[in-house]
């Protein structure tokens, strides 16, 4: 019997195992065959200042699968990073939000002084020919470079220093804007930040979801803010989901927000209509 069920249970984990597998393979299937006939979508989310006004929009990739329906891209860019189709994804991903940013311009609809943050996975970062496609693809858009930012994350600075910072200081020469996204979550150091030429930091969600009621996470969210301006960046923070998320971050001299208490990740259209030309939305999304 114990023999029986012992060989039960193990049939049942290779089971699962195999459904995982399945799962991952057919994935890798659906993600190749999407990157191919570029079946993706941005959507777009409003980045605020403290007078409650739009300062830009972050680009985040959206993928619906015709069987499995939307997919996060926590959870395909990763595989597409393994399978190495990030770099073809990215450079979908900018194509798109360059040319959104040229027809905005073109009707009037974007600021010269917004940012389009788009993010960059270090993979695609460190291709030889990353700074050229970013120099082709502004110029085949015309759009101005001071309406990009590029956001990075810190742990692509282990890979290589010397010629990361090489590559951000030529992306920072042509008048584009970096960020480090997810901040507080990586590697990189003191040490090393002040070697960077980063307009922003973008602290990350996790800090400040407890903002209200985790002291040490009001103190790490103080000490990231302080920090910047020692170092002359700037501070946004992401996950503002609430009033009093808004409220605290103010009363800490923060003064840069992203999060669903001012909007959602949108469409296009839909970026325009909520948060251009009806700004009465931002205040009212709760
Ligand atoms: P991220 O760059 O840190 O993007 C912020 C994520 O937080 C987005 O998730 C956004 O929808 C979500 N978010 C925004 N406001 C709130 C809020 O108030 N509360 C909470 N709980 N979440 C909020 P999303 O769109 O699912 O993207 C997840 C991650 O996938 C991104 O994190 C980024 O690392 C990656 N990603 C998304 N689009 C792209 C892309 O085009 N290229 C690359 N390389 N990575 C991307
Ligand atoms: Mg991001
Ligand atoms: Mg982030
Ligand atoms: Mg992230």
């Amino acid at each position: 019997r114990a023999k029986e069920s012992g060989r039960n249970t193990f049939a049942l984990y290779k089971t699962a195992m195999q459904a995982v597998s399945d799962r991952r393979l057919e994935m890798e299937k659906a993600l190749h065959h999407a990157t191919e006939f570029k079946l993706f979508e941005l959507y777009y989310q409003p980045q605020i200042n403290d007078k409650e006004g739009v300062i830009g929009a972050e680009a985040l990739i959206r993928w619906k699968d015709k069987d499995k329906g939307f997919i996060s891209p926590a959870e395909f860019i990763p595989i597409a990073e393994e399978i190495g189709l990030i770099v073809d994804i990215g450079h979908w991903v900018l194509n798109e939000a360059l040319s959104q940013v040229a027809a905005w311009l073109k009707s009037g609809e974007w600021d010269l002084s917004w940012r389009m943050s788009i993010n960059v996975s270090p993979i695609q970062f460190q291709q030889a020919n990353f700074l050229p496609m970013l120099q082709n693809q502004l110029e085949k858009h015309d759009v101005p470079a001071c309406c990009v930012d590029l956001e990075i994350t810190e742990n692509m600075l282990l890979s290589d220093l010397s010629s990361c910072l090489e590559k951000m200081n030529a992306i920072k020469a042509l008048g584009a804007h970096l960020s480090i996204d997810d901040f507080g979550t990586g590697y990189s150091s003191l040490k090393y930040l002040k070697l960077l030429p980063v307009d922003r930091l973008k602290i990350d969600q996790s800090f400040v979801r407890d903002l209200l009621t985790d002291k040490s996470d009001e103190a790490i969210v103080r000490a990231v803010i302080a920090m910047a301006k020692v170092l002359g960046m700037s501070v946004i923070a992401e996950g503002v989901e609430t009033l009093e998320h808004y409220n605290r971050l103010r009363e800490i001299d923060c003064f840069y927000y992203q999060g669903y208490y001012f909007g959602h990740p949108v469409p296009a259209k839909e970026f325009i209509d909520l948060f251009v030309h009806d700004s009465s939305t931002l205040k009212s999304t709760l």
